[in-house]
């Protein structure tokens, strides 16, 4: 059964409380207090009460690790029922903090070259774990004041699919944009792409409209199909159709659409594949490819794309006159790099 969140729990504990309690507690675990009994807004005897039932952070630090360069730092969190997940804080271009967030414990996509993907999926996270793992960066920026304090930004690209955990995502990415200072466009939500949520995205009235990254890696069909396990028939066509869709609803320069494309060598990083990830792009609706150095998986047989092949492989792409951008490979020596998350939860 689905733990409840925060929300639902406090509803049921205290159903006597005025509807603006709730409105009191959800500033409150947006303030800079460390616990309940520092919330000072809410009557001595909730303070007691809530000390008792709910905890003020859904999740624990189990293990902290600092890359060497100090830019990078991977959380193990360890939730209610003992199952651990990550979250890492990256620092960005603007000496702010980026944070990468799970979305659920492991992952059920099996993309062949991600770590998380051997896990298999333990469970989707509630909104709460969402949520809590930008309280948990924000709390320890607060006991670390030599640090910047800003999080600028949220990736969606810890462990787990997003999409796959539709509703608690959203409601996370609700209550963020509500209580703290992140815009739409300062939240990114990555995406292997299942093709009826990106459709839902697009029909729900509520969905907030934060930045869409696609995991793409190939725009060859076949070569997709068998690094991506989960690429249904005509995958490529249907996605390029709901780029369209996509633009046509939320398209402008705020809203461009991501690809993500993770280099393999000898596996997806060809001149001839780089021209068709050209072609394709050019058809879907604006957007930007976002190169990803693969970052080493132990027991996978695939390998991070030589120098030249890469810098071919972007050179290619820019002949087009396509933005390409290449993603910093950060904290890959503590294994909190991109698709390198993975926990052994016993
Ligand atoms: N499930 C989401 C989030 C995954 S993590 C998604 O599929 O988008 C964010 C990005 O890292 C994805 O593009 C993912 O495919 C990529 N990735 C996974 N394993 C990787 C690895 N070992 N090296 C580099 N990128 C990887």
């Amino acid at each position: 059964m689905k733990a409840l969140n925060r929300k639902e729990r406090f509803k049921k504990l205290f159903p006597d409380e005025p509807q603006y309690r709730l409105e009191q507690v959800n500033q409150a675990l947006f303030s800079d207090a460390k616990n309940w009994d520092e919330v000072s807004a809410l009557p001595s005897s909730l303070r007691l009460g809530l000390e008792k039932e709910i905890p003020w952070l859904s999740v624990e630090a189990k293990q902290l690790v600092w890359n060497s360069r100090q830019d990078t730092c991977k959380a193990l969190l360890t939730a209610n029922d003992g199952l651990i997940f990550e979250t890492v804080l990256m620092k960005n271009k603007r000496e702010q903090w980026t944070i990468c967030v799970s979305s659920q414990v492991g992952c059920a996509m099996a993309c062949t070259f991600c770590a998380t993907g051997t896990m298999g999926l333990k469970r989707s996270l509630i909104s709460d774990e969402i949520v809590d793992q930008y309280r948990f960066w924000k709390q320890y920026l607060r006991e670390h004041p030599e640090l910047p304090q800003r999080i600028s930004n949220v990736v969606f690209m810890g462990m787990g699919e997003p999409t796959a955990n539709y509703e608690s995502v959203k409601e996370a990415l609700h209550t963020w944009l509500k209580y703290t200072d992140l815009g739409l466009t300062r939240i990114t939500v990555s995406t292997v792409g299942i093709l009826p949520v990106l459709k839902k995205i697009l029909e729900d009235p509520e969905w907030p409209s934060v930045r869409i990254a696609i995991s793409l890696h190939s725009a060859n069909q076949k070569r997709r199909e068998e690094i991506v396990p989960t690429t249904v028939p005509h995958f490529l066509e249907k996605l390029k159709t709901w780029s369209h869709d996509y633009a046509k609803k939320l398209g402008n320069r705020r809203h461009h659409i991501t690809y993500e494309y993770t280099l393999l060598n000898e596996v997806n990083d060809s001149e001839e594949l780089a021209h068709e990830l050209a072609k394709y792009i050019r058809g879907t609706a604006s957007s930007k490819i976002n190169v990803i150095p693969y970052n080493p998986v132990s027991g996978k047989s695939f390998h991070r794309s030589q120098q030249e092949r890469t810098d071919r492989f972007k050179e290619v792409l820019r002949g087009y006159d396509l933005t390409v951008t290449q993603r910093k490979t950060m904290g890959d020596d503590i294994a909190a790099a991109c698709g390198q998350l993975v926990v052994i939860n016993s």
